[in-house]
């Protein structure tokens, strides 16, 4: 799944919410800073613009994919978690951040187990939102303003190259643009390649977590990198499980 922010945009982003004046809020502060923005009230609708087959797409066709979706969790017809499982289940990779009522650390857990790459709790004020979206943008359109430091080297894996200031794989055949959780799960691996990385030690650094935390998102994402990274991902030579700890990074 490839896509690309064309020239002249910050980047195109879908926002899913049913409170109008909340999705107003939003489209007038991302347009405001440059992005192009579409909203729908539904979770049925937006499975359709993102997965292209649950509705009729016909008028869609030659618009460019989107970038970012901002996905609320509560909305009529088909909820966030089901609206980003699907999107996911069709092969759209688009950075979703999802917008949960409670902290109370399960919606955030099944969000991120569906697929989400963030979350933000409602009430949230708009400009920690502006600094989510472009977090979660930086992967497609590397503008160095919150680069780090010492930002990692390019890394080689067999045929495919991790260029993490770009937030892309890149193998013979295509350029991946990784979500800010794939990136930072493969910089704790590679970061200590030859040990490793417990499952407590990845939740708590790349997602936030608790490491006792009862979830099954490490594993998810770790299929997807596989698919990225190993020449035969059900047999990977460089990501490697360590049965009952975590994972280990080999070159
Ligand atoms: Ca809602």
């Amino acid at each position: 799944m490839t896509s690309r922010v064309q020239e002249g945009s910050a980047g195109r982003i879908l926002v899913v919410e049913d409170e109008a004046h909340i999705a107003e809020g939003i489209r007038f502060n991302l347009e405001q800073e440059g992005y192009e923005v579409e909203v729908v009230g539904d979770g049925r609708a937006a499975v359709g613009l993102l997965a292209g087959s649950e509705t009729d797409s016909s008028d869609r066709v030659g618009d460019r994919p989107f970038d970012l979706v901002i996905l609320d969790l509560m909305l009529p017809e088909m909820n966030g978690f089901e609206v980003a499982r699907r999107t996911r289940a069709s092969g759209n990779f688009v950075a979703i951040l999802m917008l949960t009522a409670r902290d109370d650390g399960s919606d955030v857990v099944r969000g991120l187990e569906e697929g989400a790459d963030d979350y933000l709790t409602k009430p949230f004020r708009l400009d920690e939102l502006l600094a989510r979206v472009r977090v979660l943008l930086r992967r497609r359109r590397w503008d160095g303003v919150e680069a780090p430091s010492e930002p990692l080297p390019d890394v080689t894996v067999g045929r495919a190259v991790i260029h993490f200031d770009r937030f892309s794989i890149e193998t013979p055949e295509e350029t991946v643009n990784l979500t800010t959780r794939e990136v930072g799960l493969l910089r704790a691996l590679v970061d200590r390649e030859g040990e490793t990385v417990t499952r407590g030690e990845l939740l708590q650094e790349v997602w936030g977590l608790r490491p006792d935390t009862k979830t099954r998102v490490i594993d998810s994402f770790i299929v997807r990198l596989r698919r990225y990274l190993e020449r035969d991902p059900a047999h990977p030579e460089h990501i490697i499980s360590v049965r009952g700890r975590g994972y280990r990074f080999e070159r």
